[in-house]
């Protein structure tokens, strides 16, 4: 066959088995398939997805036991050299197959054609067909015909739809079959939060502003760290270097810690690039997501905006990526796979030359360490714009106002900053880190709580639709009018949330307008949006929320900030818990009086005189940070080390625990051979024993940092106990060690 050479395939086969690397060899003849490719093989006796790996002239198999590729899906390769390079080192570095890997970098949609591209079909005359002739050809009778064509006196092109409704179909069938009109199609652009408004304020950068640009780009490091205050201008510096990156040429990728956040950097990023922004999250509808990941693809795009999975977008001549918020638990994914979202930034930014930008108000102890060693460029930006200062911070202790016989969620001091705020006509944030009415229901004759029968936790009262919650597993039951234990009917409900609070700040000011802000409420399509934009347009005062509300939000009219139980984090057995109730409080802290009015904070607590607390309202973040670090040096936790763990659960209790007890064996010689580079080893049952019908056993280990190749001995050992029962997971420097 003269001008068909055969060529060879490594295909990833997208099934799911993470047992197996599923890499087959297929041929092809096909010059527009190649590396990166998305193509249909035969496996077995099915035809399944693929993506092409490498591309090689010799096969490794013997010819007659290769087959033809069937299909390309697509003319661009979806992968591309530098995202493949990017999977091998997932895999690598998560411990997982390619073929999971893989589906980091692909929109879930795309895989099986569950979405395709949409187009939409027009109207419009034949080449060289004028109106006025065609028109005394037609026959007296038909008037639809006459009135169509006479439509495009005025336009070029119709919708067939909008002709339908206001001709016929049979006007438009008559006028193709004469040749006067034809039908064609236009790929329609499926983009999400279409109607938001942009925002672009005449803004000129500070001095300060300016050379933390100029470092970025004058830096010879890859990564800078921003460490700036909240509403110290941090966004306004990074959209600058955006700006710069694009009209360099380059493409960029920004990333925020939480989609209720990506609308606000979105409306910034269109007032300047137009359509050059796209956003990647798994909030988007199917067909959104699909056609802002293609216009990406394609270059019609070239800012990516999203959460952290957005770090896989599929951008080529990669410049600049922005990680705000970087110190937030978010961007570490804690399902399979592990991935660290700062690590992969790193990767994907050494591979590609581009800057790694870092921003934060309350950076990582990790972050600042390694700014401090010298790894990372650190640039300050240590006040607020127009040297507005921070909002005060005071601390209430709620011990003295359940003395004072207060059992309300609310202090005293509160409620009398909510009424002055109101007064003012400013708006109010009030934050809890936690969903539902109660978090438990209590039974006041014998004590039980009520528990997820498939978990080891309890659940959680959610009034509006009168249920028990398990927010571990999602199950839900019917709430209970007794107790199940002992059949008594006097329930107390324990731990006060989101809705709750609603519901009481309601009674103590009937005439304010509150929108809540969790889960529960951001369900529906654009819900985040819907609620924030309600809030930014003043069309509440008082905004009740979870973490979603923490972070970032830019309302100019916010004045108070009350954090309703700042203890729920600080004492939370983690070795990061001061740090991420330092951050935490810093974050909430930082949305009030961020315009021209002077803000406050309110911050109960029952731990008063807690350090991380005085120092949080004093935004002593040096001082945090000497203190964790000469801890975390002393006990040997990270940075110094990584805490590894290794989860067996299973629903047979007997096997796990023989599991891990193998498991722990053969970890224990690793370590036997390596005592100077262990801090710890043990194992034990997981703090959340059960979960699904799971039970859930560990084996922990602290191990120092450039050791990675124990860490993978010790995946290797794990590895071998994985079965379709028994399910064991390798996790590093998980931000959740349940
Ligand atoms: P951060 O991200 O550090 O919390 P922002 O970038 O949101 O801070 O800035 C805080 C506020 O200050 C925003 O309303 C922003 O529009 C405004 N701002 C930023 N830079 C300037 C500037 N150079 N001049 C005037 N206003 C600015
Ligand atoms: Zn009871
Ligand atoms: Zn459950």
């Amino acid at each position: 066959m003269d001008g068909l050479k055969i060529l060879f395939a490594d295909v990833i086969v997208d099934i799911t088995n993470d047992q197996v690397d599923n890499i087959f060899e297929y041929s092809f003849t096909d010059c527009e398939i190649t590396l990166g490719s998305r193509v249909v093989v035969p496996f077995g006796k099915r035809e399944i997805e693929g993506i092409v790996i490498a591309v090689k002239n010799t096969p490794r198999y013997e010819l007659d036991k290769i087959k033809p590729i069937s299909k390309l899906l697509e003319d661009t390769p979806a992968l591309t050299e530098e995202t493949l390079a990017l999977m091998e080192h997932v895999s690598k570095k998560c411990y997982v197959t390619r073929a999971l890997a893989l589906r980091l970098f692909l929109p879930s949609e795309m895989r099986k054609g569950k979405v395709k591209e949409q187009f939409i079909k027009y109207l419009r005359l034949c080449d060289g067909v004028s109106i006025e002739q065609a028109v005394i050809g037609l026959k007296k009778s038909a008037v639809k015909q006459k009135e169509l064509l006479n439509a495009f006196a005025e336009k070029d092109s119709l919708g067939y739809t909008y002709c339908v409704e206001n001709f016929s179909v049979s006007a438009i069938k008559g006028l193709i079959e004469k040749g006067l009109i034809e039908i064609y199609k236009e790929k329609y652009n499926r983009s999400p939060y279409k109607h938001i408004e942009t925002t672009s304020k005449d803004i000129t950068l500070t001095d300060r502003q300016k050379s933390a640009v100029n470092s970025v780009i004058a830096t010879e490091k890859t990564t800078s760290l921003i460490y700036g205050v909240t509403g110290s201008g941090k966004t306004e510096v990074y959209l600058n270097l955006i700006e710069n990156t694009i009209k360099n040429g380059q493409t960029a990728i920004m990333l925020v810690p939480e989609i209720a956040l990506t609308p606000q950097m979105l409306k910034q990023l269109r007032a300047r690039f137009n359509d050059n922004a796209a956003i990647l999250h798994s909030g988007l509808s199917a067909g959104e997501r699909f056609d802002e990941w293609w216009r990406l693809r394609n270059g019609q795009a070239r800012i990516a905006i999203g959460a952290r999975s957005a770090i896989f977008a599929p951008l080529e001549n990669i410049g600049l990526i922005i990680i705000d918020e970087e110190h937030d638990g978010s961007y570490v994914s804690e399902s399979s796979p592990r991935y660290n979202t700062i690590e992969v930034a790193k990767f994907r930014a050494e591979y590609s030359g581009a800057k790694l930008v870092l921003g934060s108000a309350t950076p990582s102890i990790e972050s600042y360490k390694n700014a401090l060693d010298g790894v990372y460029n650190l640039i300050e930006l240590p006040e607020r714009i127009n040297k507005r200062s921070l909002p005060d911070v005071e601390i209430v202790d709620m011990r003295k106002e359940i003395r004072r016989g207060n059992n309300s969620p609310f202090s005293s001091a509160l409620k009398e900053e909510l009424q002055k705020c109101l007064d003012r006509g400013n708006q109010a944030i009030i934050f809890l880190n936690q969903r539902g009415y109660s978090k438990m229901v209590i039974c006041t004759e014998c004590g039980h709580v009520q528990k997820c029968e498939a978990c080891d936790v309890s659940l959680t009262y959610h009034k509006e639709d009168n249920s028990l919650l398990c927010h571990y597993c999602g199950a839900k039951y019917k709430m209970i009018d007794a107790c199940t234990e002992c059949g008594s009917r006097f329930i107390r409900y324990g731990g006060t949330g989101t809705e709750k609070v609603v519901i009481e700040l309601q009674k103590l000011f009937p005439k304010a307008r509150i929108l809540r802000m969790d889960k529960d409420t951001t369900q529906s399509k654009e819900g985040h949006f819907k609620i924030l934009s309600t809030f930014a347009n003043k069309g509440a005062d008082i905004l009740v929320g979870t973490q979603m509300i923490a972070k970032g939000h830019d309302f100019p009219s916010v004045t108070l900030v009350g954090i309703l139980d700042a203890d729920m984090s600080l004492h939370f057995s983690d070795y990061r818990s001061g740090e991420r109730t330092f951050q935490l409080i810093t974050q909430v802290a930082g949305r009030s009086g961020r315009a021209e009015q002077v803000g406050k904070v309110v911050l109960q607590t029952y731990s008063p005189e807690h350090p991380v607390l005085q120092r949080a309202t004093k935004y002593d973040y040096q001082n945090l940070y000497k203190h964790e670090i000469s801890v975390r040096k002393a006990t040997g936790f990270p940075p110094f080390t990584n805490v590894v763990r290794v989860l067996i659960s299973s629903e047979n209790e007997e096997e796990a625990v023989k599991v891990t007890k193998s498991i722990y064996g053969e970890i224990n010689l690793i370590y036997l051979e390596n005592r100077d580079k262990f801090r710890f080893l043990g194992c034990m049952k997981a703090p959340l024993k059960r979960l699904q019908n799971k039970f859930r056993y560990q084996v922990l280990m602290r191990i120092d940092v450039n050791c990675t190749e124990l860490i993978d001995k010790v995946f290797y050992v794990s590895d071998k106990y994985k079965s379709n029962k028994m399910f064991i997971a390798l996790e590093i420097n998980s931000n959740n060690l349940t």
